[in-house]
């Protein structure tokens, strides 16, 4: 495999381009930070249309993984992987062969799982030639029941917050995105007494929270715009943006989504409005935690009682965000960024 540095103007510890002809393999890691221990991050597979795309999103996620293992003070710093490539037509086998060894070839800088496009299966043939990657079949398996825990306790968080009590019964909730995540914090939001108002691309993923958990259905470009208290993004990231932040009727913002602001002064804008928005790496921090039974060595135990603590975590940083006057993200950040400097 032909390996590259790819020098760039970012904050980056190392980018890397590796290619392998005789297989296809075309795919970059970035590792944005070390500080704090190896960078872990998912291996995304996407149709990029150029390589400065899946540079781009390479550069984005691995910062954002940084900080999200920061948050919570874990031992493990921040990376991501990304292949160019079609999830319909490529040759699994070899693709993920090919990206073992590249992970293999960085010794352990960086450690990776499954993300969009990928899969524990894929994770299996990685593992054939590096030992460094979690989220295996073998491992705590569907992180998605951690990660919408931790959104629900981030809600809590946000409630406790904005209206003095943590109970979430009879709040209604517009809920983006009925996937593994929003079927899974949907349970536990009915379970509270919520009211659910849902939409997806997907009618069948709808029709089953109707059934199970009497959730009312909208047309998608309508979810962000109903009359509810909290709007929870579990699909897309940048749903926060110029057009959707006029039409939000919700007090609070807190869902599973990464990257749910389109820009950081989307923070400043929805504090402007009177929104609470609860920081995405905060609130969805849940399937990290997952990850870290195979990555630290955590007991069940130890994974829910973190997840629990997502809480604390984001209440810290709703109270720091009002005392400093300052948005919500920044905030997090904050608190980050002083975890990076120990
Ligand atoms: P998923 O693919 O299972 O679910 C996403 C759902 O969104 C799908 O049902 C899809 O049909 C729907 N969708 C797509 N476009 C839509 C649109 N325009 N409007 C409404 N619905 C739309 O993914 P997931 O695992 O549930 O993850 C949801 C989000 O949370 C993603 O952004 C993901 O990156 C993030 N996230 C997930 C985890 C995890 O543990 N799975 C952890 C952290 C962050």
């Amino acid at each position: 495999m032909e390996i590259l540095e790819k020098k760039t103007n970012s904050e980056h510890e190392k980018v890397l381009i590796g290619r392998e002809p005789a297989s296809g393999y075309h795919g970059i890691i970035a590792i944005h930070s070390t500080a704090r221990g190896p960078a872990v991050g998912g291996t995304r597979l996407w149709n990029y249309v150029t390589e400065d795309d899946a540079l781009t999103d390479a550069l984005r996620l691995s910062r954002g993984m940084t900080y999200k293992n920061a948050l919570p003070a874990l031992p493990l710093g921040g990376g991501k992987s990304v292949i160019i490539g079609d999830n319909k037509t490529l040759d699994r086998d070899a693709i993920f062969s090919a990206h073992g060894r590249f992970i293999e070839s960085l010794g352990g800088a960086y450690i990776t799982a499954e993300d969009v496009g990928t899969s524990p299966s894929d994770m299996e043939i990685v593992r054939r030639e590096t030992r460094h990657v979690a989220g295996l079949l073998s491992g705590t398996g569907d992180p998605s029941p951690y990660t919408a825990r931790g959104v629900f306790r981030a809600m809590q968080a946000a409630a406790k917050h904005a209206w003095k009590s943590e109970e979430l019964a009879g709040v209604t909730v517009a809920l983006q995105g009925c996937g593994n995540v929003g079927y899974n914090l949907a349970r536990n939001l009915h379970a509270a007494g919520a009211k659910l108002i849902v939409s997806d691309i997907d009618p069948q993923k709808t029709l089953r929270l109707v059934d199970e958990f009497d959730a009312e259905v909208v047309e998608i470009e309508q979810i962000h715009a109903v009359d509810a208290d909290i709007f929870a993004p579990c699909a897309l990231g940048a749903v926060i943006n110029d057009q959707s932040i006029p039409q939000l009727r919700a007090q609070i913002v807190a869902g599973a989504a990464n990257n749910q602001l389109l820009e950081d002064r989307h923070g400043e804008t929805l504090k402007e409005r009177g929104i609470l928005y609860v920081p995405d790496y905060a609130a969805n921090s849940g399937g990290v935690f997952s990850g870290c039974v195979e990555l630290l060595g955590w007991k069940l135990e130890q994974l829910s009682k973190k997840v629990d603590e997502i809480y604390n975590t984001v209440l810290n940083i709703l109270e720091l965000a009002s005392a400093e006057d300052i948005s919500t993200n920044k905030a997090a950040d904050r608190i980050a960024e002083n975890n990076l400097r120990f």
